[in-house]
C-alpha cells in the first residue's frame, strides 16, 4: 500500500508541499459484485500543509470503476471523484480527532485513505444507467432489450375453472 513518510517531507510550519502517489485499488465488492479500477493504479493528490501543531492533509483522489448493473447485471461504469482531509498532531492523544488514523509510525496511509474515501462515496445503487428496466422478474429477459409484460395466469378465470376441475377428479 502506498504510503507517505513525514519526516522525509521535513515540513516547517506554514509550509505547503504537493505529492503525487500512484495507488493500487484492488477489486470493490458490493451487493457481491466486483467493481475494479481501471486503470488499478490511480493517482492519488495530496497538499500538505504545516500548521502550527498539526499538519493538515488534503487529498483528491479520481478513479473509473466498472463492474455489472446491480438491476440488469450488464455492464456498468462509475467516475468517483472525491476530496478529504485529514488533521494529525503527533502530540495529541490517541482517538483525538486531531490524530489521524491513518498516520502510522509517521507514514500518512495513503492507499488505505484513497480506499477508504472511495468505498464511502460508492453509490447504494451501481446501475448501467439511472432508468435501467432491469430484469423481468418472470422470465429473467433483460427488460431493457426486450420491454414486455406477462399475463396474469394466476388470476384467470379459466385456469381458477381448471384446477377446481383437477380438484374434483
Ligand atoms: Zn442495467
Ligand atoms: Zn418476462
Amino acid at each position: 500500500m502506498a504510503t507517505i513518510d513525514l519526516r522525509r517531507l521535513r515540513l516547517r510550519p506554514g509550509e505547503v508541499r504537493h505529492e503525487r502517489v500512484d495507488v493500487h485499488l484492488d477489486p470493490f465488492v458490493l451487493g457481491g459484485q466486483r467493481y475494479e479500477a481501471t486503470p488499478p493504479d490511480v493517482p492519488a493528490e495530496l497538499e500538505i500543509t504545516q500548521a502550527s501543531g498539526a499538519t493538515v492533509f488534503d487529498l483528491r483522489v479520481h478513479a473509473h470503476l466498472s463492474g455489472a448493473c446491480m438491476r440488469c447485471l450488464g455492464h456498468a461504469e462509475l467516475e468517483i471523484d472525491v476530496e478529504a482531509r485529514e488533521l494529525h498532531d503527533p502530540q495529541a492523544p490517541r482517538s483525538d480527532e486531531l490524530r489521524s488514523d491513518y498516520v502510522v509510525d509517521d507514514r500518512l496511509q495513503v492507499g488505505v485513505w484513497a480506499r477508504d474515501v472511495i468505498a464511502l462515496e460508492l453509490p447504494e445503487q451501481i446501475l448501467c444507467r439511472p432508468d435501467c428496466a432491469g430484469l423481468c422478474p418472470v422470465c429473467g429477459k433483460d427488460l431493457n432489450v426486450e420491454p414486455h409484460e406477462h399475463a396474469e395466469v394466476d388470476l384467470d378465470p379459466r385456469w381458477a375453472a381448471l384446477e377446481e376441475l383437477r380438484d374434483r377428479l
